[in-house]
């Protein structure tokens, strides 16, 4: 797919997965008349320059930012009220800040209370991924067919969520626009719980003694397997969207704690009705997932070691 230039200049703070698969994307459709990057780490920067993901490259985010058009926010949600800090003298009027941190909520808090008047916020979130980390892990295809949410406060311009909406289509990802707190229930469930379990059950297995232990990874496939993959995600992003989201996934891990309570009677007392009617229920869920065409990837296929890019990182 190929198209006129959406943006003059584009900055890009943090390069990493998602930081470089827009990169990539912005490179395939000369979306961006220029690429600006800025990274944390000088090795990060040398690297997104060698991968020719962008035009300039500086380790001052400020720098980065004049005159940019579009300025997306890629690091972890941690680091953002710093970096708003930092970049708000340098924003150009009419500029479009965006990000795509996994929570959406607190961004209002940590960044936009740094975003002048003069500057359009417009917070989203690609709910894609993958566990690999680092501007060597992404690839433009990332978000082909996932869903982005753009969170914009109620009376933003609509022209700048606009633009934002478009940059997101012609990464082939679907958009939809939703109030933040929402989204952020939202993701509770459908995200962040599934990688908290994935991290208790991984982190169960490697309590384990030696020999078990072999035997876990031996037997993985039988479903483990896919458990060490979510868990593999990277723990700086993680422990950030947990901080985060605080409230909405401690609401939804006590709606769980009540059901693993219920499901744990039934087994203790052999009701195997209530399993089999608990399981005929979930089942029908996952058909509803496949008919939304939200499980249309390969299957990963990872052993117990994960492997490149198995595209199911819902994050
Ligand atoms: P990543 O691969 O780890 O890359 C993070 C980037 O941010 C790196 O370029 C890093 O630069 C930079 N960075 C880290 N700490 C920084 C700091 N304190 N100040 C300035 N720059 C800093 O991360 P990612 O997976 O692309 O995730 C980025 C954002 O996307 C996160 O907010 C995450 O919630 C969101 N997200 C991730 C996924 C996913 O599956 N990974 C999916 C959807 C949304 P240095 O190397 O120089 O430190």
């Amino acid at each position: 797919m190929s198209g006129a230039p959406l943006f003059g200049r584009v900055t890009l703070i943090g390069i990493g997965l998602i930081g470089s698969s827009l990169a990539h994307v912005m490179r395939r459709d000369s979306l961006a008349g220029e690429i600006v990057v800025s990274t944390r780490r000088e090795d990060t920067l040398k690297r997104a320059i060698e991968l020719n993901l962008c035009d300039r490259g500086t380790l001052d985010a400020g720098d980065a930012v004049r005159n940019a058009d579009l300025v997306i926010i890629c690091t972890p949600m941690g680091a953002y009220e710093a970096i708003g800090k930092h970049i708000a003298p340098f924003l150009k009027d009419g500029a479009i800040v965006t990000d795509v941190g996994s929570v959406k909520l607190p961004v209002f808090e940590t960044l936009g209370k740094h975003v002048p008047d003069h500057v359009h916020l417009v917070p989203g979130h690609p709910v894609a991924g993958t566990e690999h980390s680092g501007p060597d892990a992404g690839f433009p295809e990332l978000f082909k067919g996932r869903w982005t949410i753009l969170t914009p406060a109620e009376g933003a311009d609509q022209a700048a969520v606009d633009r934002v909406r478009e940059l997101w289509l012609r990464a082939e990802a679907m958009v939809e626009v939703m109030d933040a707190a929402h989204h952020d229930q939202v993701l509770a469930i459908t995200s962040h719980l599934p990688h908290l379990i994935a991290y208790t059950i991984v982190g169960t297995a490697t309590d384990l003694g030696e020999d078990l232990q072999q035997e876990v990874i031996k037997f993985s496939a039988s479903g483990f397997r896919d458990f060490t993959r979510i868990a593999a995600s990277d723990p700086t992003m993680w422990r950030d969207i947990f901080l985060t989201n605080k409230d909405a996934v401690l609401e939804v891990l006590g709606r769980f704690d009540e059901d693993l309570t219920e499901l744990k009677r039934a087994i203790r007392r052999g009701d195997g009705d209530r399993l089999f009617e608990h399981f005929t229920r979930t089942r029908a869920i996952r058909r509803g997932v496949v008919d939304a065409h939200q499980d249309d990837m390969p299957a990963p296929d990872l052993g117990a070691i994960p492997g490149p890019y198995s595209q199911d990182n819902d994050d």
